[in-house]
């Protein structure tokens, strides 16, 4: 039998999980009731309880995609607003990932369209859209937590307090509360123990300063050099819609991050061409520095859990957090929002199984990407397979062939930003091509090298 469609959904927390779950909910509840603890402004502005915000976002050109599937006319508003975007032009990207620098002249020729929203920003255009649904509805106010009725083994609404007079009833409620999710403590006191989780220990170290650089400075808008194994420390500039720049510095393996204006100076020093680090030195900083931590990336599998019980959802950051300098926590909120939709849609009954297998579905690739990463070139902990370092090491290859053959590098930054597929696996004739391209080069240089020891030798000695 199918799944009618409901009267009340209840979302807790309006971040950017919840509110595309919101969007999604709203075509399928007569009733849609968004639960947030913090102020939101009606501006783009930080918000304290996603202090995350305040330090560099990159939106994938994925989740731009995904995000104008949910809100059309999002992308155009932002662009209305001043986001910057990046099509086509090899000029607008300093890319360098683990080493290897990629957003060079050659790369990037075909289609490639990327926004360059602040986080705020992005998180304030998604919010407006969605609260102006019109069976969306906000209520500013935290939840305590989920009602349980133990005997249908079933949520059934939310209680604002502790006590059941607080109670809002709902069909179905999602947990989008993010990483520092309780949903864990509560199955264990409802009977349905912890679901296990797959952690990665990548021990991160963020600092941002917001920068004003003056015009015609840099022509990029979006410049990464990623840490790789042999530099834990990793910067990430982008270009925003009020003019400024956020510098985000980052350290990984629990190195600490630059502190102040001037050690990020010298760290772009290190990283970036010449040109790009002689304007951020020329930058003017603005305000005080932040800081946050990230010391795990955590996948929550609800997946493999035996029993959960219905009526409740987890949603977004809540099931799994991603190394952040990946760049992909929000995108990949975008597409679990697509897979709630497909589940709504199909009139499963089973919404919480039929999620949960979906979302491990669309996670595993991408986690499995970051994870080899973290594990093989950041010097992370866990729970590294015997292959990730063969397979890490394959990849140190691939990414040194693409930094000269753009045809490998279009695929990787494609990829990379989730797009044509999740998986970063390169086909049979990429690796072919990577071989040759590599081989060709160790014998340019290796006649080069033989080339120069006879001119050496040729010189008459005196
Ligand atoms: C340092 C850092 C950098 C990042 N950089 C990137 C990046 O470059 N690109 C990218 O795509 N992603 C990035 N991410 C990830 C991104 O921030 C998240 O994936 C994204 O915010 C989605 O998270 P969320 O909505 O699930 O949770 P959050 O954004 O954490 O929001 C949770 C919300 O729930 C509310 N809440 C919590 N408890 C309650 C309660 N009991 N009642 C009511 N409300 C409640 C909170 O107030 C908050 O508004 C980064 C993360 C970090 C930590």
């Amino acid at each position: 039998m199918g799944r009618e469609d409901g009267q009340h959904a209840v979302v807790i927390g309006a971040s950017i999980a919840g509110m595309c779950a919101a969007r999604v909910l709203s075509d399928h509840y007569a009733k849609v009731t968004v639960f947030e603890r913090d102020d939101l402004p009606d501006q783009p502005a930080n918000r304290s309880a996603v202090p995350q915000g305040r330090h560099v976002h990159l939106l994938m050109a994925r989740g731009a995609a995904e995000f104008e599937g949910l809100f059309p006319g999002l992308l155009d508003d932002m662009v209305a607003a001043g986001v910057p975007v990046l099509e086509n032009r090899p000029d607008c990207i300093h890319f360098g990932a683990a080493g290897h620098v990629l957003g060079t002249q050659a790369t990037l020729r075909d289609e490639f369209t990327a926004y360059v929203p602040s986080r705020p920003h992005l998180e304030w255009q998604i919010r407006r859209r969605a609260l102006a649904i019109p069976n969306v509805e906000l209520v500013r106010r935290g939840i305590a937590q989920p009602r349980y009725d133990a005997a249908e083994e079933r949520v059934t609404g939310v209680l604002l307090d502790a006590d059941d007079a607080s109670a809002i009833p709902a069909d179905l409620v999602v947990d989008a509360t993010g990483r520092g999710t309780r949903l864990p403590v509560w199955l264990e006191q409802w009977g349905f123990g912890r679901p296990t989780e797959t952690t990665v220990d990548v021990g991160i170290g963020y600092a941002t300063h917001q920068v004003h650089i003056p015009d015609g400075l840099i022509e990029e808008k979006v410049v990464v050099a990623g840490a790789s194994h042999d530099q834990p420390l990793g910067l990430g500039m982008l270009f925003y819609e009020d003019g400024n720049w956020g510098l985000t510095t980052y350290g990984t393996a629990k190195v600490p991050p630059p502190q102040n204006f001037s050690e990020m100076c010298a760290l772009a020093d290190q990283l970036l061409p010449a040109h790009i680090s002689a304007a951020v030195r020329k930058g003017e900083p603005i305000g005080d520095v932040a800081f946050h931590k990230y010391p795990t990336s955590r996948w929550r599998r609800y997946d493999k859990m035996d029993r959960f019980p219905t009526g409740i959802i987890p949603f977004g950051d809540a099931v799994v957090s991603f190394n952040p300098t990946f760049g992909q926590g929000m995108t990949m909120s975008s597409i679990q929002a697509g897979n709630l939709r497909e589940v709504l849609r199909s009139g499963d009954p089973d919404i919480a199984g039929k999620l949960s297998q979906a979302t491990a579905k669309t996670t595993w690739p991408v986690w499995m990407m970051t994870a080899i990463g973290d594990l093989s070139l950041h010097n992370a902990t866990g729970e590294a397979q015997w292959w990730y370092r063969p397979v890490g090491d394959l990849f140190d290859q691939f990414l040194g062939a693409a930094e000269t053959d753009p045809v490998l590098a279009e695929w990787f930054l494609r990829r990379f930003s989730l797009l044509d597929s999740l998986w970063m696996v390169p086909s049979a004739s990429l690796i072919g091509r990577t071989i040759r391209h590599n081989a060709r080069l160790w014998w340019t240089e290796k006649r080069a090298a033989s080339r120069s020891r006879r001119d050496r030798d040729r010189v008459p000695s005196r």
